[in-house]
């Protein structure tokens, strides 16, 4: 099925893709078992990770060869050069970040059970990294060829998707909770691209009902959840499409989810003539697996040969 969205031709804009929202700075904790209250227990492993959405799936598109520029905000403590430093690293371009004087950048204390690999997050966010809708920066959130948004700050993403789409940039959504000004948020979307559970929350009716549903309401090109292990679930044309997860050996699963999305994003980019949405489904998939062998948001992250290859294996 073709993906009914034109991207803007390559040499009219200085990026691929832009993401916009979170950037965190992941402390990956690996311990034998989840800890019961007033237990102690030695770390198997303990490694400090960048990580957030947007960051995420941007760093992402630049591991896959695209030119990816993050826009967010920064604390001004060594988490916050960690992150900045790690995106400069990847070939993200981070000039229209800025680096909140006093603010500590976000963080997350991440729990991973060593044998289960199941997650706990606990994390933090100072208010100084808040962003207003008059806080974007327009002119960055509309310089790629694709948008991204995550929706933590739901009215300075709605600002930022609504520019994109009125500079002709197709917008693409990391959607995960039901919060105010959500609706409003999701209308200026193409592609929703939601956890498993999101959809029933919003909706009130079980996934495949919920997806087409969101279509529906909110305009949407695409409408696509997430299921972990069992792949993905998309709603596009009046029809679903079910696309299974690659089997590969997983370590870890912090960040699949926003490396699907820059998965996604690279897989349409790479499309000449109009996107087969079956096959963007498929790469998105694939990169996302391959993410899944390593501990951490970001090691993981495979090259675009790593993801051909395995898309060659089936
Ligand atoms: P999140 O990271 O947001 O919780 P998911 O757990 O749904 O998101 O994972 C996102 C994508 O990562 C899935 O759609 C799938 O492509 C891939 N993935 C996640 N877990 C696995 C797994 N165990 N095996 C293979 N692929 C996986």
């Amino acid at each position: 099925m073709r993906l009914p969205l034109a991207l803007p031709p390559r040499d009219l804009r200085p990026f691929d893709a832009v993401g916009f929202g979170l950037n965190s700075l992941d402390l990956m904790t690996v311990v034998a078992e989840h800890p019961r209250p007033n237990s102690k227990q030695r770390i198997q492993r303990f490694s400090r990770q960048p990580g957030g959405q947007a960051a995420n799936a941007m760093a992402a598109c630049a591991r896959l060869g695209w030119r990816a520029r993050y826009v967010g905000k920064f604390g001004a403590d060594d988490h916050g050069a960690l992150c900045r430093q790690s995106l400069i690293g990847e070939g993200v371009d981070v000039s229209a970040s800025a680096v909140v004087d006093g603010a500590t950048n976000q963080f997350a204390v991440i729990l991973v059970d060593a044998r289960s690999g199941d997650r706990t997050i606990m994390w933090d966010r100072h208010p100084g990294l808040a962003m207003s809708g008059a806080d974007v920066p327009i002119d960055a959130v509309t310089s790629g060829r694709v948008l991204l948004v995550d929706c933590h700050e739901t009215e300075a993403s709605t600002v930022a998707a609504r520019a994109a789409r009125a500079a002709g940039v197709p917008t693409i959504i990391d959607v995960e909770r039901v919060r105010p000004g959500i609706a409003d948020l999701l209308g200026a979307i193409d592609v929703i691209v939601t956890s498993e559970e999101f959809p029933s929350a919003l909706t009130g009716r079980p996934l495949g009902e919920a997806l087409p549903a969101m279509a529906a309401e909110f305009r949407a090109a695409v409408v696509c959840a997430t299921l972990g292990a069992e792949g993905s679930l998309a709603w596009c044309g009046g029809r679903e499409i079910r696309t299974p997860a690659f089997r590969v050996p997983v370590i870890d699963t912090t960040g699949a989810g926003d490396v699907f999305r820059g998965g996604f994003i690279a897989g349409w980019l790479a499309c000449q003539d109009g996107a087969d949405l079956e096959e963007v489904l498929a790469y998105a998939n694939a990169t996302a697996a391959l993410k899944c062998r390593a501990l951490g948001a970001r090691d993981g992250i495979p090259t675009a040969g790593e993801v051909a290859a395995l898309l060659a294996q089936g």
